[in-house]
């Protein structure tokens, strides 16, 4: 373990095996069909890469670039849309992926513009959500672990940039923050 982690909450096997069944729940909701993954940065760049690779090869793969933390732990309250072109979602089924459904802003503002672009539907998968009350409406679709309500780092989520290569989630030693 890391020096500068406090705890481990969620072991990397443990990971693993909750990936196996979320990719035969997403398998058996999409059968045979042809799904565009938006995978949101940096934070779902882990777990996705485990998620689909557990899924079937009829996908596309599509990256969306938005902030709502900006640096510290506790949230903005804004989205900011940091692409110049969003990918082109017309039409299509949508699997949108992030790391943590925290206030749920991030998960509400890009299901809504993907929505006005044209998606045909739009479905979410979070590798986390915390256990609270959301400042927006929204709940993701398939979800890896409920947690409490605490700032947690590893497996994609970082701090200040940092631990987003930990296999398993953690939370920080107050002196590391
Ligand atoms: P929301 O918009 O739901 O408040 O927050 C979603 C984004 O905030 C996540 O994609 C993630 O980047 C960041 N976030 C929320 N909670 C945590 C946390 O406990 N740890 C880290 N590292 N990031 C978090
Ligand atoms: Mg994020
Ligand atoms: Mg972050």
């Amino acid at each position: 373990m890391e020096d500068d982690v406090e705890r481990v909450l969620i072991a990397e096997d443990v990971i693993e095996r909750r990936l196996d069944a979320m990719a035969v729940e997403i398998r058996r909701d999409f059968p045979g069909e042809v799904l565009v993954v938006i995978v949101l940065l940096k934070g779902a760049l882990v777990f996705s890469a485990d998620l689909l690779r557990r899924l079937p090869r009829m996908l596309e793969i599509e990256c969306l670039n938005v902030a709502s933390y900006h640096g510290g732990t506790e949230s903005s309250g804004k989205v900011d849309f940091l692409d110049r072109k969003l990918p082109d979602v017309n039409g299509r089924r949508v699997l949108v992926l992030d790391d943590i459904l925290d206030t749920g802003r991030t998960l509400r503002a890009v299901v809504d513009r993907l929505t006005e672009m044209g998606a045909e539907s739009v479905k979410t998968g979070v590798l986390l959500a915390k256990d609270k009350v959301r400042s927006a409406e929204v709940e993701a679709d398939y979800v890896g672990f409920a947690i409490g309500d605490e700032f947690v780092i590893g497996y994609g989520l970082d701090y200040q940039g940092r631990y987003r290569n930990l296999p398993y989630v953690g939370t920080l030693k107050p002196e590391a923050r």
